[in-house]
Order: structure tokens, then C-alpha cells, then sequence
């Protein structure tokens, strides 16, 4: 059966209608399902999370490949599917819970703890809605992880993938510079899931660095002097971060510039993060 007739056969024996607040798009492509499994390189000794696995096309095609996966899915619906559909699997839990409740810290300790898991890869379709927060949360909180698949709005893997300085860039793209090595794997039109998307998708891939490319000891000061910059995009950076609080006044803001060699009228759009480095040195306490 192909995975549409399987998703159609499956959503008319369970009655159900996909959520749109819950960012329900489900995946029909067979190609996509494979390439977003191919390019995670799972293997036996992998731990892989799934984030919102929906009615489990993409669960179908971990389970082949990793020695464990833990989905996370909001809505009960699904849950007795995922339930029905593998249940003769025992390599899969799945835990009905808001992603941004779980503690994946403790989840990710707990079976390491258990010793046939090397790696811990995350993977989703992820829902649209809460996009930035998830991914967020999966580098925030420093989780022992290898890598993140996942697949997003085009708008926003541009955006997040963007090498800091480019024209895509934003905050958010020296979050994921900081934390990870970014690739993008295909663009994914909407007419491979039901219902069909407003978006184009795309999916991409974060490695998550060994080592930072920055030595960052406070960084919540050090996004923060990032987010101030980009946080009026027109203005320059000196009457941001003095706007903002991160230079103590304007003087003080021309000071550290002309110190550090640049340009007074220079925006945020134009730093590296090695300059937002430089800019962090001259504040730190
Ligand atoms: N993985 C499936 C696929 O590819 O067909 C479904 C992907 S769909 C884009 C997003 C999934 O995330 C849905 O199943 C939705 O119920 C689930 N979801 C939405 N919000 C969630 C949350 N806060 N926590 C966990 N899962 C959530």
C-alpha cells in the first residue's frame, strides 16, 4: 500500500480529521519519508526521539532503522494509533506530552544509563506552530545529542541555516551557528502531505558542535547582546545596543567600536559571530 492509501485507510478507520492547531500535516511522500531517514544516519546503537509522530508514517521507517525511539506526541488521538499500529514493536515508547514540557535531559540520561544506546538523534515533522520554540529548547537545554532532522517552513530553515552575516540571517541564526553545523537537505513541496500546507517545506539537518567555534562563558549575556542588535534590524548596531541597554550610552557604545575597529554605522546584519565575540569581551563584567 502506498503511504497515502495507508494514511487515508487510517485516518477513515479512526475517524480522524487532522487538527489544525495542532500544526496537523501528515506526510505522503515516500521519498521524503526515506531521504529524512537516510540523511539522520540512523543506525542499531541510535537512540532516536520523534517529535510528533502523527499517525507514524515517519515512526514506520525509524523503527527499521534505530535501536530505540521515544515519540512525543500532544494528541491522544494518535496516541492509540501509534499503539495499535506497532504494537508488536518493543523497541518504542511513546509519551503523550507537550514537547516543551518533557524533560529529554533526564530521558536521554536514563537510557544511556541502560548501555546499548551510543547516540541520541532527534527527528520530526515538526508542527509549524511552535517550530522555533521546539528547536530552541533541543539547543538550549545542551541535551547529549548527536544531531537534529527535522523538517520546518522553508521560510524558517532558510533563516536558520543562514551563515551569520548573510542577508538571511537574523538572531536565531547565530543561536544555531553557535551550537551546530547546519545543512540543508531538500525543499518539500506541499503538495506531499494531507492536508496540504499554506508553505513550502524544507528539511534540514543540524550537527550538533563538539566543539564551539566561540569561548562563551555567560552566554545568556552574549544572546542577548545578539538579540538587542537585531532587535530594531534598521537602526546600526551602536544605537541598538545603546537603545537596548548593552552599552551603557551612546559614548560608551562609540568607544568600544572605534576600539574594536568598526565602523560606526555598522547593523547587526553585518557582524560574524567571532565580532559579536569581540563586542561580548568588551561587556562582559
Ligand atoms: N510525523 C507525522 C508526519 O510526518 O506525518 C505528523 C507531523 S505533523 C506536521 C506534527 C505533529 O506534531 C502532529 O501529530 C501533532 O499532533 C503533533 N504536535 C503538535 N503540537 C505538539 C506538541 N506541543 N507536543 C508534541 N506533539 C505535538
Amino acid at each position: 500500500m502506498s503511504v497515502l492509501d495507508e494514511t487515508k485507510f487510517i485516518m477513515k478507520k479512526y475517524g480522524i480529521k487532522a487538527n489544525k492547531s495542532l500544526g496537523q500535516n501528515f506526510l505522503i511522500n515516500e521519498e521524503v519519508l526515506k531521504k529524512i531517514v537516510d540523511s539522520a544516519k540512523i543506525c542499531k546503537d541510535d537512540l532516536v526521539i520523534e517529535i510528533g509522530p502523527g499517525l507514524g508514517s515517519l515512526t514506520k521507517y525509524i523503527l527499521d532503522k534505530a535501536g530505540k525511539i521515544i515519540c512525543v506526541e500532544l494528541d491522544k488521538k494518535m496516541i492509540s494509533i501509534l499503539e495499535d499500529r506497532f504494537f508488536k514493536y518493543d523497541n518504542l515508547n511513546i509519551i503523550n506530552e507537550d514537547v516543551l514540557k518533557v524533560d529529554f535531559n533526564k530521558i536521554i540520561l536514563d537510557e544511556k544509563r541502560k548501555g546499548q544506546i551510543k547516540n541520541v538523534k532527534i527527528v520530526a515533522n515538526l508542527p509549524y506552530y511552535i517550530t522555533t520554540p521546539i528547536i530552541m529548547k533541543l539547543l538550549e537545554e545542551k541535551l547529549d545529542i548527536e544531531s537534529i532532522t527535522i523538517m520546518i517552513q522553508k521560510e524558517v530553515a532558510d533563516r536558520l541555516i543562514a551563515i551569520p552575516g548573510d542577508k538571511n540571517a537574523g538572531a536565531i541564526t547565530y543561536t544555531v551557528y553557535y551550537y551546530c553545523e547546519s545543512k540543508k537537505i531538500m525543499e518539500v513541496p506541499s503538495t506531499s502531505f494531507i492536508p496540504e500546507p499554506e508553505v513550502t517545506s524544507e528539511v534540514i539537518n543540524l550537527k550538533v558542535r563538539k566543539q564551539k567555534i566561540v569561548k562563551i562563558k555567560d552566554e545568556k549575556l552574549f544572546f542577548n547582546i545578539i538579540k538587542s542588535g537585531f532587535l530594531q534590524r534598521r537602526k546600526t548596531l551602536l544605537n541598538s545596543l545603546t537603545n537596548n541597554h548593552i552599552f551603557e550610552d551612546k559614548a560608551s557604545g562609540e568607544k568600544i567600536l572605534n576600539e574594536l575597529g568598526f565602523d560606526l554605522n555598522i547593523r547587526a546584519e553585518n557582524l560574524s559571530i567571532k565580532d559579536f565575540e569581540k563586542i561580548y569581551n568588551k561587556i562582559k563584567p
